[in-house]
């Protein structure tokens, strides 16, 4: 630790979460002694955050109000994570249908936020937050996983952003003496290009952070590149991805062009980190302690260790828009096995979830599949899509939209789409979009939001 690290932790950091109202601090002092707990002290607190959102949801948010009145379930009825069968799954479809009446009616529209998600599971998004519920937790969540790979408060490190704007305009005030203080540097990766990595690597290299913080298709595009070329990699202490699945061959090429294994961080942008990897690396450690996770089959019941089955989340401090059993869209598997660094928090394993290719332009630009702006669809109203490319100038998009959706709507939404692409695919690319009823996923389960079928070294991201 040095003196900056002393003084981000224990001045820069209580400061900010004075200026922005949040209490990063305490639920990341919180973390730090709980990650220790036994998975019995661990499930006393799951429990306890367990019953005061279902209470809370049942007495404000009318969604949840009438599904447990029309099942003659109490708040009581809800008394540990087991107890959560009880109550449907949540859908993003049920999201979409119900955003109002999923609000919580005690918080002041003031504090609500629209935001939205969507840009890596094909699947856009719109949800309500609120500056408390969107921070505090997620962001000490954050720490930690920084802390695990051995980063801490006011250490330099570069990361490429995915694009989302940010919630607040108060955040957006501070965003620059945030970053000033957590010597966080962010570098836009909108689009790679044979012309743009040297310049990338060179500023990474110049900045020399400690970590280096990126989705896996951008990190393999930047080991790839060094590798290609002979360079030496910049040295860092530590890499973290997360964002979506990284594939085995993306682990091993980071880890021998970097010289350290990844720790890889799963997450969403409605609950933030989820779980992440300690330095065993033998799946996500998950935040039991702030979330309850499950896996369930296709009717919503839990699976065994070792099975695979859809990963449902219910956050025990969304207050403003509740998120109890949302169906991540992941399909993952719990690994039976305790962990050998002595954390009790339960790890999830054989996470088949988000991935996206890599789109090549004619110009010669690759552009990642998640840094396309794909969550920005969600305002326009599609439901869900998938872009192929099939040749280097053109891409097929296919949208789901309502499905009672007017010639007018259906030719906003196309306008809005194209334009999206256009900004970042750039004019040499021929867009064409068709709206179709539904997209399937893999057979794996795996939804693919964006695809090439362009063969060769670029493709890193995808695996059929
Ligand atoms: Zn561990």
């Amino acid at each position: 630790m040095t003196a900056y690290n002393s003084l981000a932790r224990h001045i820069l950091a209580p400061t900010l979460d004075v200026l922005r109202g949040t209490h990063v601090v305490s639920h990341f002092r919180e973390l730090e002694a709980s990650q220790w707990w036994s998975k019995e002290e661990l499930q006393e607190l799951q429990s306890t955050r367990l019953r005061e959102i279902v209470q809370h949801s049942y007495e404000h948010v009318p969604y949840y109000r009438q599904i447990m009145d029309t099942r003659g379930l109490k708040p009581s009825d809800v008394r540990r994570a087991t107890d959560l069968t009880n109550l449907p799954v949540l859908t993003k479809d049920l999201v979409r249908a119900n955003l109002r009446r999923l609000v919580a009616d005690n918080v002041p529209s003031r504090k609500l936020l629209l935001s939205r998600t969507g840009g890596s599971t094909g699947s856009p998004l719109a949800f309500y937050t609120t500056a408390d519920d969107w921070f505090s937790h997620g962001r000490a969540r954050g720490l930690i996983a920084m802390d695990w790979a051995d980063i801490h408060m006011g250490d330099r490190t570069v990361s490429f952003p995915a694009g989302f704007g940010l919630p607040t305009r108060k955040e957006r005030a501070l965003r620059p003496l945030i970053q000033r203080l957590r010597r966080s540097r962010e570098i836009d990766v909108k689009s790679i290009s044979d012309d743009s990595l040297p310049d990338i690597i060179e500023a990474i290299r110049r900045i020399r952070p400690r970590a280096l913080i990126a989705y896996p298709t951008v990190l393999a595009l930047l080991a790839q590149y060094i590798k290609e070329t002979d360079k030496a990699a910049p040295p860092v202490h530590a890499v973290l991805t997360g964002g979506e699945q990284m594939f085995p061959h993306q682990r091993s090429l980071v880890r021998d062009v970097f010289g350290h294994e990844p720790f890889s961080r799963y997450g969403s942008h409605e609950n933030y980190l989820l779980g992440t990897e300690c330095d065993q690396h033998q799946g996500f450690h998950m935040f039991v302690q702030d979330l309850v996770v499950e896996v369930v089959d296709d009717s919503g019941m839990p699976l065994p260790s070792g099975q695979e089955g859809h990963v449902l989340v219910t956050n025990l401090h969304a207050r403003g828009m509740p998120f109890i059993r949302y169906d991540t869209g992941d399909i993952a598997s719990w690994v039976a096995e305790s962990c050998s660094c002595g954390r009790s928090m339960p790890l999830l394993n054989n996470l088949v979830g988000r991935s996206c290719d890599v789109i090549i332009t004619p110009s010669g630009k690759r552009v990642a599949g998640t840094a396309i702006g794909l969550s920005r669809m969600a305002l326009l109203g599609v439901w869900r899509l998938q872009i192929v490319q099939e040749t280097l100038d053109s891409v097929h998009v296919r949208l789901v939209v309502r499905s009672d959706a007017d010639d007018h709507e259906k030719e906003k939404v196309r306008a809005g789409v194209v334009s999206i692409l256009e900004r970042s695919l750039g004019a040499d690319m021929s867009i064409e979009v068709a709206f179709v009823d539904h997209i399937e996923p893999t057979p794996a389960g795996k939804h693919v939001p964006v695809v090439s079928r362009l063969s060769g070294r670029l493709q890193q991201g995808h695996i059929a």
